[in-house]
């Protein structure tokens, strides 16, 4: 029995991941779920899963969760230090790492300095810890599993033998694939008109608020592309984004011989999450098989940077390095945020990003607090910002 504890249960990869146990009573068993504010979803779970543990984010909402769950022997807590503590305990094996943005950065980082096989969903928490979080998992043994579809398929695309000799595989280049989101053929000069509503609108995933909006502007793409700098130790010029509108292909390996591999799919993150459960093993997902005659034809375009400037963006500090990465998430997160409150239009997102890069320094990614401290500094600057737009 593997013992599971999933970081941000009732997301949209959180259900996804309960929707796969549920498949394998015999191998899998809940030991702790998480929420932030969704405490009814986390109740009707807690009532169908059964776990020791579950942790809300904040006292009144683990009040709420404890009423809701009298009569269940469930132990509910609140709070960053309480996931860091189901991240990390002796009684999990595996951490679904599902939180979304900075928040999960804490416990990620517990459960990889715990040991833990760590099922990696929340890419922020890699873009702005970096080499601080691949150091963590190296000392302290743990297994990292990406379950972002693009990296998942990346893994499955490299040689088992890649990670202790990276330089004898032969790797050319990674190639990640994009779907372009709701606005890759939507005209430019309208893209500063777009409601959130149309925003979150992916054509080929259904998937959380901030992501669906990170899908629209690119920025997934460049988190995305840091994200595989980290996981696959690629230098910026070696990984290449390509836009593939169909999301049939989840990214691809080219290798010196001229070799391409790559890993299909019908776009369902039910895939890479079994894939990453059952790792080296495979289980049922309950993802119906790939019907290849169903694509009459498989399109690649390279993306356009004028419409997708956050992409450059990444890029940019992705070659600045140090704490740059964790500058360019967290005004991004704040701007996404601003743009889903209808307080700024989509356009300012990448405008809000850009000036908090441009308007303050970066420095060595000495240690977590530095990271954090950086975190900080670019929330409030990018806060500023949005005020000054609101009020324009
Ligand atoms: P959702 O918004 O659907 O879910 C986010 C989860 O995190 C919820 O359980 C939410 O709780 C919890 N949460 C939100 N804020 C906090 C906080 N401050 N502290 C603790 N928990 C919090 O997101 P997704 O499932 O779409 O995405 C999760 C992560 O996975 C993201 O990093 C995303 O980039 C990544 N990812 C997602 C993919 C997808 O298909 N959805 C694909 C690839 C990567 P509550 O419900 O109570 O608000
Ligand atoms: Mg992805």
């Amino acid at each position: 029995m593997q013992r599971i504890t999933i970081l941000g249960a009732t997301g949209s990869i959180g259900a996804s991941t309960l929707d796969v146990l549920a498949r394998h009573p015999d191998k899998y068993r809940v030991h702790a779920l998480s929420a932030h504010a969704r405490v009814e979803e986390l109740a009707a779970q807690c009532r169908q899963f059964r776990p020791q543990r579950a942790v809300v984010g904040t006292a009144e909402a683990a009040a709420r969760l404890r009423g809701l769950l009298a009569g269940l022997p469930v132990d509910v807590d609140h709070g960053e230090a309480a996931l860091c503590d189901i991240a990390s305990s002796a009684e999990t094996d595996t951490v679904m790492a599902a939180i979304v943005g900075a928040a999960g950065l804490a416990p990620t980082l517990a459960a990889a300095r715990a040991g833990k096989k760590v099922l990696l969903a929340n890419k922020e928490a890699l873009v702005m810890s970096g080499q601080l979080f691949m150091d963590a998992v190296r000392e302290h043994k743990a297994t990292l599993l990406p379950i972002d579809s693009e990296h998942n398929a990346i893994f499955q695309s490299l040689p088992a033998h890649y990670a202790r000799d990276p330089d004898a595989a032969g790797v050319a280049k990674i190639l990640l694939t994009a779907s372009g989101g709701p606005f890759l053929h939507r005209a430019v000069d309208t893209l500063g008109d777009v409601t959130p509503e149309e925003a979150c609108k992916h054509p080929n995933w259904s998937m959380g608020r901030k992501i669906s909006v990170d899908s629209a502007t690119m920025m997934n793409k460049g988190l995305e592309v840091i994200e595989a700098h980290w996981l696959f130790g690629a230098p910026p010029e070696r990984i290449e984004v390509l836009i593939h509108p169909q999301s049939v292909i989840h990214s691809m390996v080219s290798y010196t011989d001229g070799s391409v591999l790559a890993q299909l799919g019908n776009p369902d993150m039910r895939t890479p999450i079994a894939h990453a459960l059952a790792y080296p093993q495979r289980i049922a997902s309950g993802v119906a098989q790939l019907d290849l005659t169903q694509w009459a034809a498989l399109q690649f375009q390279h993306p356009d940077f004028d419409r997708f400037p956050c992409l450059a963006l990444a890029f940019d500090a992705l070659r600045a390095g140090g704490t740059a990465p964790a500058l360019l998430n967290a005004a991004n997160e704040v701007a996404v945020q601003a743009f889903l409150d209808r307080r700024i239009g989509f356009r300012d997102i990448d405008r809000v990003v850009r000036r908090v890069m441009d308007e303050n320094p970066c420095g060595a990614a000495s240690g977590i607090d530095a990271v954090l401290a950086q975190d900080a500094c670019a929330r409030d600057a990018a806060g500023r910002i949005v005020s000054g737009l609101q009020g324009a």
